[in-house]
């Protein structure tokens, strides 16, 4: 540090001297001598009007006037002045009137010309040298390349455990195999146990992800290496590789411990496609942690935490067995989570006795572990500016307010209560259909709890390896696809666009069944238009139409009535199952989320 600091101020310095200099020289307007040739001379000295001569050198220096600057000019070399002076017709007498004085050539005037010469070329490398280093940022780094930045958080000063981490509690439980493991590795080794070397954290951000993998190393006692993805992105070619064999040197030296690379999509995107120019560099970085992680042997004892919030687009080779082959996902949380984060995040503030954080929790679906801990910081400024002397109730309301409202992509969190009806009886309009559907797959989840893109889902899982599919199997999917749209319109009479993205399915299926897959009586077992399928893309290319108008219409009346027919059946369905669709709604308007289990105990109820 301080090193750097004496050798910049020096840089510094210098430039500033050389500029001034640079100044000087330029502006110098009598410094500028006037060259005259040798002939000039002579005649000069036949008129008489040469006071005296200064040589030095080649360089000759015509004094006519003592209060004038000299005229200067060349000798040539090998020939006294005076021989060429006379070869050009000055006389002995004429010559005899001028002094001529010889100077010793290079003395300190020559060096201090040339370093007056050298002077523009200094001031331009250090004009580069600084605009090099502002490149780079304000901290040094051109001075450190290769350098890793990885933080070493010391494993004997764990501050941050999974007590810290509310609502996790299935990540924790993935995550536990890998604390014990980092606590005691002889335990594992000797059983020849072999250990994940990566671990993928997903999950959109402000989930904790980032808290998480502090936590795995705050519950093992070990130290946490860190990067981040896009600090790689950022650096000159050649560094992120070599940064990354930095990294892992400095970790295997430290082991057991973590290496948590956040972000990782930024180096880790799915490679060679081309697009947005040259990625050599991401891409040297990535294949460097390949290369380190493939390096890990059984006794390595150093385990790779990733995040991520989209794993889609990573490249399949980070996903490999033997890499990040496990995958932990860190979801947004529901009431549950969120009042737990909560009282993480109250603890050790006063808080006054009017609060109820589950109130808090019910009105916040969507807000991840970051934007309640931003409520919590939010209420207690506003309590200091009002002069209280503890959080109220009507601070963290008025907190949720704001950090709702906050910014454009945050406006869609606050959901209204109305709105949070209308996506519970949806979903449990699903759910109810999927559930009174014999061959459909079976129900792992509901939730109202805001995702991504979708406003709430159920998630259903394949029991089996399903190769073929019948025909009720399809209309039993369309049945659930109609299942939300039906649900609100039987409870609330009108349509929202919640449902859109379910219609988009549902005509998506209606159609390969008439089209693709013969199932139609009316249409019969053919192909109706040419599918081109880009295979490694596993998407459908614009399709041929091979048929004539009147086939596509009667293809248009069969997907109707399949469709049709599939939301009458559903409506009544619906219908004669009101109590259970309502017990579903209100359970999930209590609990935004609900298992399997406890979707059958609600069922068995109502
Ligand atoms: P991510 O890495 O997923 O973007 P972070 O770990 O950086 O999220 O979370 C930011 C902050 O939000 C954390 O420092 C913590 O204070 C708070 N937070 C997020 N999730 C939780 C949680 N599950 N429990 C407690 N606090 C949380
Ligand atoms: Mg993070
Ligand atoms: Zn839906």
């Amino acid at each position: 540090m301080n090193a750097n600091w004496s050798r910049n101020a020096f840089v510094y310095l210098l430039i500033l001297v050389a500029g001034v200099a640079l100044f000087l020289n330029i502006y110098r307007p009598d410094e500028a001598p006037e060259q005259i040739s040798l002939t000039q001379l002579a005649a000069a000295i036949q008129k008489g009007s040469v006071e005296s001569i200064r040589v030095n050198g080649q360089e000759v220096q015509v004094i006519v006037d003592e209060n004038k600057p000299p005229l200067t000019t060349r000798r040539e070399l090998d020939i006294p002045l005076t021989q060429t002076l006379v070869g050009l017709g000055v006389k002995p007498d004429e010559l005899g009137r001028v002094r001529i004085t010889y100077e010793a050539p290079g003395n300190g005037g020559n060096w201090l010309a040339l370093f007056i010469n050298l002077l523009p070329l200094i001031f331009i490398a250090g004009l580069f040298f600084i605009l090099f280093r502002q490149s780079q940022g304000s901290n040094n780094q051109a001075l450190s390349f290769g350098k890793s930045k990885a933080r070493l958080f010391t494993g004997d000063k764990p501050t941050v455990t999974f007590a810290d981490v509310a609502g996790s509690d299935e990540a924790k439980q993935e995550l536990q195999e890998i604390v014990e493991f980092l606590k005691e590795p002889q335990k594992f080794a000797a059983l020849g146990a072999r250990i994940p070397k990566g671990v993928l954290l997903v999950g959109p951000p402000g989930t904790g992800k980032t808290l998480m993998a502090k936590a795995v190393s705050g519950e093992a006692g070990v130290p946490f290496f860190s990067i981040s993805g896009s600090e790689f992105v950022e650096m000159f070619v050649g560094v992120g590789a070599s940064r990354v064999r930095d990294l892992f040197e400095q970790a295997k030296r430290n082991s057991p411990c973590i290496i948590f690379i956040d972000e990782i999509d930024a180096v880790g995107r799915y490679r060679g496609t081309g697009l947005g120019g040259s990625h050599d560099e991401r891409e040297q970085t990535l294949n460097q942690i390949l290369v380190e992680m493939d390096g890990f042997g059984t006794d390595t004892n150093v385990i790779l935490v990733a995040a991520t919030n989209r794993p889609d687009i990573l490249d399949p080779a980070l996903l490999r067995p033997g890499r990040f082959d496990r995958r932990v996902t860190m979801d947004r949380p529901d009431v549950r989570g969120r009042l737990e984060i909560l009282k993480v995040h109250v603890r050790g503030k006063p808080v006054a006795p009017d609060v109820d954080l589950e109130n808090v929790a019910r009105q916040t679906p969507g807000f991840v572990g970051a934007d309640l801990e931003n409520v919590v910081n939010e209420a207690a400024i506003l309590a200091a500016r009002r002069g209280k002397r503890s959080i109220g109730m009507s601070e963290l309301q008025e907190a949720v307010e704001r950090i709702g409202l906050g910014g454009p992509e945050r406006r869609s969190r606050l959901i209204s209560e109305r709105e949070k009806r209308i996506t519970a009886y949806h979903e449990a309009g699903h759910a109810l259909v999927a559930r009174l559907s014999d061959s459909s797959d079976p129900i792992q989840k509901i939730t109202i709890v805001p995702r991504s893109m979708a406003v709430g889902y159920v998630w259903q899982v394949s029991d089996r390896d399903r190769v073929l599919n019948n025909r009720t199997y399809y209309n039993e999917r369309i049945a659930i696809a109609l299942g939300g749209r039906v649900a609100e319109e039987i409870i609330f009479g009108e349509i929202t666009t919640g449902a859109s993205n379910d219609i988009q399915q549902l005509t998506n299926m209606a159609r390969a069944m008439v089209t693709k897959y013969g199932m139609s009586e009316v249409m019969g077992p053919l192909q109706f238009g040419q599918q081109d399928e880009l295979v490694f893309l596993g998407r459908e290319l614009a399709e041929q139409r091979d048929y004539s108008e009147e086939v596509a219409e009667q293809i248009d009346a069969e997907v109707r009535r399949l469709v049709n027919d599939a939301h009458a059946r559903v409506r009544a369905l619906l219908t004669t199952n009101l109590d259970k669709l309502h017990a579903i709604a209100r359970a999930l308007l209590e609990r935004e989320t609900l298992n399997s289990e406890e979707l059958d105990a609600i069922l068995t109820a109502a």
